[in-house]
């Protein structure tokens, strides 16, 4: 077995959640932007649009890996309401602001994830690597909740162009880190992007079903939805302690 010598970490459900509602409320409030700005449209209509479109820009993702942007499909919904916009105008820009806004800053960090990553990165150089699309907004809940300075290297799929499960990003990942990828931990809890893309690229995945136990809504990708829960093989955890154990099994396992 491989020595340990790099841990990766997930955000969402991972570290941080994010109030039952939060995303809900955004879209009140990213439809209450653009009527502000002159693009008014019937609630309840766009909000299907606006989930049938990010739906369909999403599942592009996983062809390509490549990272999308709200702004995308906020501007193909406003199509189907008469608003011929692009997804570069401004007020689009500015709404989409308005609803990661609303959004960030309800995110709360999981139970001592502070002073476990705390203690872990004494050991090891610790990184973060995000599925997020609007990066300012990420790096903004990544400074807001303390966890910046904790870590080595952070990685928001909205800055490098490039989505998980994809290879390339779990590669980053470990050169940000300068560990071999067979020495890296990647720790997440959807099934998808997390477990299965980090056996694809190479990783060791660790499983965590924490804020699942603490009865935070899962928000599993939606467009990984055909991935099915990892198997036996795949250590998991349901607690910081949980990791902390699983790590000291580790070294044991390896000084013996
Ligand atoms: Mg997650």
């Amino acid at each position: 077995m491989e020595r340990v010598s790099a841990i990766g970490f997930d955000l969402f459900n991972t570290l941080v959640t994010v109030d039952p509602g939060s995303l809900a409320q955004a879209l009140e409030v990213l439809i209450g932007s653009l009527e502000r700005r002159g693009l008014r449209v019937p609630s309840d209509p766009f909000k299907e649009a606006y989930r049938r479109h990010a739906l369909r820009f999403l599942e592009e993702t996983r062809n390509t890996g490549k990272e999308t942007h709200n702004r995308f499909w906020v501007a193909a919904a406003l199509g189907e309401f008469g608003h011929l916009v692009s997804p570069e105008d401004e007020r689009v820009k500015a709404a989409v602001e308005d609803y990661f806004e609303a959004f960030s800053g309800r995110c709360k960090l999981l139970p001592g994830t502070l002073e476990t990553l705390d203690r872990l990165r004494k050991e090891y150089p610790l990184g973060l690597l995000t599925n997020f699309t609007h990066a300012p907004a990420a790096r903004r809940i990544i400074e807001e909740t303390g966890l910046a300075p904790l870590f080595r290297v952070i990685l928001i799929s909205g800055e490098v162009g490039y989505r998980k499960p994809y290879p390339l990003v779990f590669e980053m990942l470990a050169q940000g880190l300068g560990v071999r990828k067979e020495e890296l931990i990647y720790v997440g809890d959807d099934p998808g992007p997390d477990i299965h893309g980090a056996i694809q690229a190479g990783l060791r995945p660790i499983w965590t079903l924490y804020a699942e136990r603490l009865g935070a809504r899962h928000v599993a990708d939606l467009i990984y939805r055909d991935i099915p829960p990892p198997d036996g093989r795949v250590p998991r955890i349901s607690s910081w302690d949980d990791l902390m154990a699983l790590l000291a099994n580790e070294r044991g396992a390896v000084e013996s």
